[in-house]
């Protein structure tokens, strides 16, 4: 093979320079997607509450003023096939404070349970069943989306009900219980089983775009609140919104742009091409720790500092997330940012 005289090398490789397109490198290194955020602000809810109208212990007028006195902006009242109006609740409702109407789509196959919230149900839908136990989550998370709503997957770990090669198979859904206050669902797993985390970061290692939300699924309001009790004010979501109408939160709530959280407060989430930085809301003399957690929930970078920041660098990861533990073990979960497409080499 005839070699060229190296001053030729040279030329081809400023000419090979020359072509490239300007800002792109000849491997092209990795960024993450910007969301659009400008103006937004934040806005607490609670997606998953019980009435008398099912198995709860108050009526919906009682339930939903618990959450309008603790601070909430919004609430969605999701009784087991049970459409609970909240137009009758309309006197409720003010500039901080929304009602959205949904369901919890209650049913089983083979006796497991499959529960999907549906968020911002125009009226009653029907929960589906099926032959498989795929197939009747996906139908349930169909009929939601058939009347324009959005479904969320109730806690899997209920009486192990289904696990994450069965999740990894369901479409058009974006939202996942990863927290849920109700005393018998298992968040953590145990023995053989993972925790509702790990099932997360398989799923979101997959490719799956799935964002991890916080619900209390409370049913209890009187009497003693204790730990066996399905009390409110467990887990809760802050959505970064326009406004505080329920299209805006529904649209970024499947854009990811929320925290779920059992107690910790975040500020703001900031997002540039190759940073992410979180700016943690200080709380008395509690500290925070932070870590940023990747592909197969490989810990990528830990910090105690606030705001805690992520840079990209040389990281290679399909996604970067945070996670919030603060020393009394509250937890907020910042949900996973992705690396944005780059254009095909020529
Ligand atoms: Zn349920
Ligand atoms: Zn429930």
């Amino acid at each position: 093979m005839k070699r060229f005289p190296l001053p030729f090398t040279l030329v081809l490789a400023l000419v090979g320079l020359a072509c490239a397109a300007p800002g792109s490198a000849q491997s092209p290194r990795a960024v993450f997607e910007v969301p659009d955020a400008q103006g937004m602000r934040w806005f607490k809810g609670n997606t998953h509450a019980h009435t008398l109208m099912s198995d709860g212990d108050s009526p919906p007028e009682e339930v939903a003023r618990w959450y309008k006195n603790h601070g909430y902006n919004f609430l969605v009242l999701s009784d087991h096939n049970v459409f609970t109006d909240p137009g009758k609740l309309a006197h409720l409702v003010d500039s901080a404070f929304l009602l959205i109407p949904g369901e919890e789509l209650t049913t089983s196959f083979d006796r497991r349970p499959v529960h999907v919230n549906g968020l911002n149900l125009p009226h009653v839908v029907e929960p589906r069943t099926d032959s498989t136990l795929v197939g009747t989550i996906q139908k349930n998370v169909d009929a939601v989306r058939e009347v324009d709503g959005v479904p969320h997957i109730n806690h899997p770990n209920f009486r192990w009900a289904f696990g994450k090669e069965i999740l990894a198979k369901i479409e058009r859904d974006k939202l996942l219980e990863i927290f849920n206050g109700h005393p018998l669902v298992h968040n953590e797993g145990g023995g053989d089983s993972p925790g509702m985390e790990e099932i997360w970061d398989y799923l979101l290692s997959r490719g799956k775009r799935i964002y991890g939300i916080a619900v209390d699924d409370a049913h209890h309001f009187k009497e003693e609140f204790a730990a066996a009790r399905s009390n409110p004010g467990r887990g809760w979501i802050a959505v970064k919104a326009a406004s505080l109408e329920t299209k805006a939160l529904m649209r970024s709530l499947e854009a990811g742009l929320f925290y779920a959280s059992t107690g910790v407060g975040l500020e703001d989430v900031a997002i540039t091409a190759t940073t992410l930085e979180i700016r943690i809301l200080p709380r008395g003399d509690f500290k925070f720790r932070t870590a940023f957690i990747g592909t197969n929930g490989k810990v990528l970078h830990e910090t105690s500092a606030n705001p805690a920041v992520f840079r990209l660098g040389s990281n290679r990861t399909g996604y970067v997330r945070a996670k919030v533990k603060d020393s009394g073990g509250a937890v907020a979960w910042v949900q996973p940012v992705f690396m944005a497409r780059q254009p095909a080499a020529k």
